[in-house]
């Protein structure tokens, strides 16, 4: 029989609101700093949501669509700094939630303890976070980049470690919601904890690569789930 879990932690981007949302507005900020630039800010625009679509975390995605609107190469090193600022620097005023996220992440609250682990450029991830307005249900936030850049976003366990601690709960003891299998499953897997995918946005379709223990449609029966789960540790042997 599996240990019950003691905490939850929850991933934000295609957990908890669409980063589609997100990543169109940040597309339309580049496109408006290429106009800006002197270039063809529409056509930038049009590469750069072409770009996100095939993959929104490969990295030179500006520059990629850069070539792709036809700006020759050895312009590069001088448009990219501030397009890529542009992108950094975008500020959603606010991002659509998933159907019953508040409700969920306040029923998990009061369940047990939580908090969210992201991956991204932290000031980009804050931002984000900021916007959906879900900060006061999520006091204990980390982006997996504050603790050493790239090397450290999931599956690397360094984050989940470092919130196990915060959250005073031993790291094999977490359970972790989040959409990706190769990030938020496999960190799980990483620290012997269990995961519940939720099947929905970009990586909707990615097989099941890590297993996770349970794969659901909405946000809503990830939490269900998650406090049939937590209640079975409240239940004296
Ligand atoms: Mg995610």
């Amino acid at each position: 029989m599996t240990t019950p879990p003691l905490g939850v932690v929850v991933d934000l981007d295609d957990t908890l609101y669409p980063q589609a949302e997100y990543l169109a507005g940040a597309a339309l900020a580049v496109g408006t700093a290429a106009t800006a630039a002197g270039l063809d800010g529409d056509r930038v625009h049009a590469a750069l949501v072409h770009e996100l679509a095939a993959g929104s975390d490969a990295g030179g995605t500006v520059d990629r669509a850069l070539l792709a609107a036809g700006v020759p190469a050895g312009d590069l090193p001088a448009l990219v700094p501030a397009l890529v600022a542009a992108f950094t620097r975008h500020e959603p005023a606010a991002l659509p939630t998933y159907p019953g996220v508040p409700e969920g992440l306040a029923a998990l609250a009061a369940a047990a303890p939580l908090a969210c682990l992201t991956d991204g450029n932290p000031v980009i991830q804050a931002a984000k976070l900021a916007a959906t307005g879900l900060s006061p249900l999520l006091p204990v936030a980390l982006v997996t980049d504050t603790l050493g850049g790239r090397a450290a976003r999931k599956p690397s366990p360094v984050g989940l470690l470092a919130l196990a601690d915060t959250l005073g709960v031993p790291a094999d003891r977490l359970l972790v919601i989040g959409d990706r299998p190769g990030k938020d499953v496999a960190v799980a897997a990483a620290v012997g904890a269990r995961a519940i995918r939720i099947r929905q946005g970009e990586y909707a379709s990615a097989p099941d690569e890590p297993r996770a223990e349970a794969v659901v449609d909405s946000f809503p029966a990830a939490v269900a789930l998650a406090l049939d789960l937590l209640s079975e540790a409240a239940v004296p042997a």
